[in-house]
């Protein structure tokens, strides 16, 4: 974090915290929480750490969420995720349910790899600080940009972890 005042970015801790039901991403969290709880105990836990409650990929087959009735209780829904399949189906999806909750809309590259950085991102209409950040998602000052991450990058993600597999 010293490194981003030098060159001009920002980074903002966080964690995708996997609740029972759901995957959460806190955002501007400096403390751990503890995976395995219900998805309202996560969320709660998440605003008492001064954080943002992200639901991540709701609609995604194989990681989504079966059944959300309280969608309210998030800060924002992350709408596009570039990792998601079937990718238009769940961005179309995870909107209706943004739209629904009346929720910001974000977007994240859910990389697992240098290169799929950037796939997805999100446009944030604020200052480079923190504070300000997370006041544009409270704000629903964003938007949710770019699309999956592309086809070849993906086959070589499947690879490495195929790789992996047999090496181990
Ligand atoms: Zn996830």
């Amino acid at each position: 974090m010293e490194k981003s005042k030098t060159y001009d970015f920002l980074i903002i801790p966080g964690v995708e915290i996997t609740a029972r039901g759901a995957h959460i991403v806190a955002l501007n969290v400096y403390e751990d929480i503890s995976a395995g709880l219900s998805i309202e105990e996560t969320v709660e836990l998440v605003h008492e750490a001064g954080g943002l409650a992200v639901l991540a990929h709701p609609i995604t087959i194989h990681k989504g969420v079966k059944r959300l009735l309280r969608g309210e209780i998030f800060d924002a829904v992350e709408v596009i995720n570039a990792s998601s399949f079937p990718f238009l189906f769940s961005v179309s999806r995870s909107k209706a349910f943004a739209k629904k909750f009346g929720l910001a809309e974000v977007a994240g590259s859910d990389a697992h790899y240098f290169e799929e950085v950037g796939s997805a991102y999100t446009l944030v209409n604020s200052n480079l600080s923190i504070e300000s950040v997370i006041e544009a998602i409270r704000k629903n000052a964003v938007t949710p940009c770019g699309g999956r991450i592309p086809f070849g990058i993906r086959l070589k993600r499947e690879a490495l972890v195929l790789k992996r597999k047999f090496s181990q």
